[in-house]
This record gives C-alpha cells, structure tokens and sequence, in this order.
C-alpha cells in the first residue's frame, strides 16, 4: 500500500497544515509549479467565504488556461446489475432482492447505445457490476466492438471491476478508450467496513488495478473515491497522490478524476454517514482537484443537482454526464419488469436541456472524441495539457460536434441556441485564436459532411 501513497502522512499533514499564505499558493499554482502537500492541506482547510472565492477563481483560471471554455458530454451505459458484492451503500449490492437483475445481450447493448447515439451522444461509459462469471473480459471486449461495428458512437470507456495485465490487454485491444475504477475510500478501516468480505489483498489489487491497465496498454485511466464514505479532505489529498504517482511512473497523470457523492439506493444500510459533505465543502474538493492536478479532467455525474452541475461547469469540471440512467436497459422504455437502479440522480435534465443550460452560462459544449483516435493520449495528453495546447484543439472541435449536434440532434430551441454560440466564435475567430478554416467546415457539415475535426 506504502508504495502507492503515504496513508499514514495524511491526517498528518492535514492537521499540522502550514501557515503559508494563500495568495503565494494559488500564485504558485496559477504558474503550474506542483503544490507540496503542507500547501494542499493550506486549501483544504479553507472555510471562510473570501478565501474560498479565490479558491474558486484561481480553480477557474487553471481551468481555462488547459482546457479553455469547453465541458465535454457523455452518457453511462449500464451492461448488468448482477453482482457478488455486498457494499455496503450500492442499490446492487448482492443482498438486495427487491428489482429484477440481468447481465445485457451483446445485442441489447447495441440497442441501448443505440438510442444514445442518436440522442446525439459520441462518447459512452459502460458501467458494469462485478459478476466474474458473465461480466468477463471477452464479454466487455466484444460489447466495445459491438458498438464500434453497429453505431456512430466514437468512444467507449469502461467502468468495471479490476483485471491482471492480460486482461487490460484484451480491452485495449477492443479499442476502449478511458478505463475508470474508484478506489471508493482511500483509507483502509472504512474501506473493510463499506465492503464486506474483502481484505487487504483486494484494497491493494485495486488501488494497484491502473498501474496494471497502463502497463496493459491502456493509456488513459480515471481515479475517484465516493465522498461521503469518509472524510473528505482525507479523500481529495489520496487522489492527488494516486494521480501524481501515475504521472511519476508513466508520464500522465490520471486522465480524469470522478468525485461521485454518496447517493441514497434502494435497500441499503449505508445511505447517510457523518462523512457526508456540504455543497460547499464539494465545489471546494472540485477546485482542489483542479488545482492541484490541473492536467486531469474531473467528472461530475448527475448525482448532483441540476443547480449544482451549473456552478460547478464554471470552475475547474472538465466532463459532465447527462440525461443518464443508472440501470440496465435504462434508456428504453419498456414496461413490465423494473431492473434495478444502482442509485437515484438528482439531475433528471435530458442532454438537450443540459447543453442549453451550458450554453447560457457561457460554457461550451463538447462532443469532441478526437484525442482517442488520433492517439493524443497518456503522455502526449499530459504534455500538451501544460503546454496549454489542448484547448487549441478542443475548441474548434467542440464547435464542429456542437454544429452536428445542432443539425442533427437537438431540439428547434437549442439548434439556435447552439448556433448563436457557433457565430459568435466565427465572427471572432482571431481573437479566440480559431483555425482560419474553421468557417469551411462548418460550411461542409452543414452540406452534410460528418465527424470533421482537427
Ligand atoms: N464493479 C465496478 C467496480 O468494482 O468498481 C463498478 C462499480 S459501480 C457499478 C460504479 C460506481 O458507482 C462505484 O465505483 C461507486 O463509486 C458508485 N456508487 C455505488 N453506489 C453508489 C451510491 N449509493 N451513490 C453514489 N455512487 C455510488
């Protein structure tokens, strides 16, 4: 465990937190110098408005500067909710019998993904339950094949228990984009107690489970802990450790960072606990994070409210989810049987409203999957990221798959939504540093051109 992060240092340094000045520390961040841990500790343990706004604004800059206006858009495809787990706050959790479970047909997640795509969706994340017997590698493999072969869905990521090398290496091989896996609680009595029946060996195989999926090839990898499990601060400091122990071993840190907040689920003996965090205390982990880790993207689910969602896009979330459903067969409607959800949402917007909503508080929606299949991943992300030159491709892309969107997608209202937003980016192309071509492609979408990017 010693070799991943230093447990054992960090209630420490939380509580013996430097009195350096916060000005020096966000001026020092803004500069992109790595924060010490005595200096983290200094933001986390802000409570008082004023510094907290600082917080805020420095988190936004840092934003900006990587990734510029843009948030990127993707939707959960949950394949099963068939699990040998008993968490301990988890709707799928083996001991609740109240919904039915399945583990989805090859061809029932094509149908899903489906209707996600022409939602207007280019990037899913599958969700799966741990079930070794039928949520397999090749099973995964093939579902991401699947989609690729079926739909014009552009990139898949996974959500899934953890794999050896080999395993990682079949996925890879599917061509899946992210892997993504949550510690869950970084710190070791609470994760025993929330996962009943796992040891030592099984906090270590996952905490150990991205090093495996880089070494198998897999480039990008995500991090997050479930806030609410145990204390935050506590949580936030392990995940910034996790992310710059993968930048120190591979040269990227975590390619994204989720923050899920514990949510209530259907039958559960863990719903609430004393670790559960403000709002505040939330949007304050997110400014951290971005703080501190400024190349990762960090995710906000729709576990948080509709309200919430829209202050956060504006200081420091990279990649949101949207219209989401947290079970199997979730996007269709079919009637008669009730599968089971792993946990309720807060925010019920679907992706139309979501992107009007962006749009009017002045943050750029993305549809934007080019990375992947141009190969700016790992490394090359990480380095380009701060270098700053990320947003200069993540802008006009975002408003090329903003354009299909509009074209393609999205309601009459929000086409002209969309559309104000993409003529104030051309008519100023110079002073956003916009390709002189951009117009042009615009132009060849229009003329039904699709899947055009830079
Ligand atoms: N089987 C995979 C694994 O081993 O990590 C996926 C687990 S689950 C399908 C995906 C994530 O949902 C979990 O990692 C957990 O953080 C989150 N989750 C579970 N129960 C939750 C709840 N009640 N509220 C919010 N998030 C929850």
């Amino acid at each position: 465990m010693q070799n991943i992060i230093n447990i054992n240092n960090i209630n420490k340094t939380l509580k013996n937190a430097s009195k350096s000045s916060i000005d020096s520390i966000l001026s020092k961040a803004l500069n992109f110098k790595e924060l010490k841990p005595d200096e983290i500790a200094v933001l986390l343990n802000i409570e008082d408005k004023k510094n907290l706004k600082k917080i805020y604004a420095t988190a936004k800059k840092i934003k900006e500067i990587i990734f510029g206006k843009r948030i990127v858009l993707f939707a959960p495809l949950y394949v099963s909710n068939e699990c040998i787990n008993d968490c301990l706050y988890c709707g799928f959790r083996r001991s609740n019998k109240s919904a039915s479970r399945i583990t989805l047909p090859l061809s029932k997640i094509v149908e899903q993904a489906k209707i996600l795509e022409h939602t207007g969706y280019k990037r899913i994340l599958l969700v799966a339950s741990e079930n070794p017997k039928k949520v397999t590698i090749s099973y995964l493999a093939s579902a991401v094949k699947e989609i690729y072969k079926n739909t014009s869905i552009h990139i898949v990521h996974l959500n899934s228990a953890p794999f050896n090398i080999d395993g990682f290496k079949k996925l890879h091989n599917s061509g899946l984009g992210v892997y993504q896996l949550f510690q869950e609680t970084y710190h070791p009595e609470t994760y025993f107690y929330m996962h009943p029946g796992e040891t030592e060996k099984d906090y270590y195989l996952r905490i150990t489970a991205m090093d495996r999926a880089i070494k198998g090839g897999i480039k990008d990898v995500g991090i997050g802990a479930l806030f609410g499990l145990y204390d935050y601060k506590f949580e936030t400091m392990a995940l910034i450790f996790h992310s710059r122990h993968l930048e120190k071993k591979f040269g990227s840190s975590a390619h994204t960072i989720s923050v899920p907040r514990l949510r209530p689920a259907e039958n559960t003996p863990v719903q609430k606990t004393k670790y559960n965090l403000s709002d505040e205390e939330f949007k304050k982990v997110v400014a951290v994070l971005r703080i501190a880790v400024p190349a990762a993207g960090i995710v906000i689910s729709t576990r948080e409210s509709a309200k919430l969602r829209n202050t956060i896009i504006t200081l420091g979330a990279s990649q949101i989810s949207a219209g989401s459903r947290t079970s199997p067969c979730g996007y269709s409607s079919e009637t008669g049987k009730r599968w089971l959800e792993q946990f309720s949402i807060d925010d019920n917007r679907p992706l139309d409203k979501v992107i009007q909503d962006m749009i009017h508080h002045g943050v750029i929606p993305s549809l934007c999957t080019t990375c992947y299949r141009i190969g700016r991943t790992g490394k090359t992300f990480t380095l380009k990221a701060y270098e700053g030159q990320i947003k200069n491709f993540c802008l006009p892309n975002a408003l090329l798959t903003l354009k299909e969107y509009s074209l393609d997608n999205a309601s009459l209202q929000t086409a002209k939504i969309c559309d104000k937003m993409i003529n104030k980016y051309i008519k100023n192309i110079k002073k956003y540093k916009l390709p002189d071509n951009l117009n042009l492609k615009i132009e060849q979408i229009i003329n039904g051109k699709r899947d055009i990017y830079y």
